[in-house]
């Protein structure tokens, strides 16, 4: 035992959080990403929201790998929370550094420095999220400022929302 995955997660309290987890789930696309593209990412791992929400997930019986690589097309991309055998690959977005609408902010002091800096992030994540589902990943990005029980429900339901064939 110890692996969880295969079990049907416990329902969820509410049908918002489909909702929620419908928009937020990012589902395989057919289109491909240019291969010249950058992939580095310059996300900090083990940020507090998501060491939260891997100890509620982990409280829940939840297994996955941290920090995980998948190989796409020779390229690896590391993503904060990965459950392989379900191809789902959850991202903790800081709500500065991806440009949270709620929360981010666009410094005014040294614009010249940030502005295309966190416009670069957004758009490295839209094309992290594309490589992911062109092969066949489902993406789910949560907001740090996202309570992690209410994190923790997201991917319960994401887990249980039926895969595109
Ligand atoms: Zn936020």
């Amino acid at each position: 035992m110890g692996w969880r995955e295969a079990e049907a997660p416990r329902r969820p309290r509410s049908t918002r959080y489909l909702w929620q987890v419908a928009n937020a789930l990012s589902y395989p696309q057919p289109s491909t990403v240019a291969a010249t593209s950058v992939m580095r990412s310059n996300r900090k791992t083990d940020t507090k929201p998501e060491v939260f929400l891997r100890s509620e997930l982990h409280r829940r019986g939840l297994r996955f790998r941290k920090h995980s690589a998948p190989a796409i097309e020779g390229r690896r991309i590391a993503v904060d929370i990965v459950f392989p055998r379900f191809r789902l690959a959850v991202f903790v977005d800081g709500c500065f550094w991806h440009s949270c609408p709620d929360h981010g902010t666009m410094p005014t002091a040294n614009a010249w420095y940030w502005v295309p800096k966190l416009r670069r992030n957004v758009e490295r994540d839209h094309e992290v999220t594309l490589r992911l589902t062109s092969a066949g990943w489902r993406v789910l990005r949560v907001w740090e400022h996202t309570p992690a029980r209410e994190a923790a429900d997201m991917v319960e339901v994401a887990l249980i929302c039926p895969r595109p064939r």
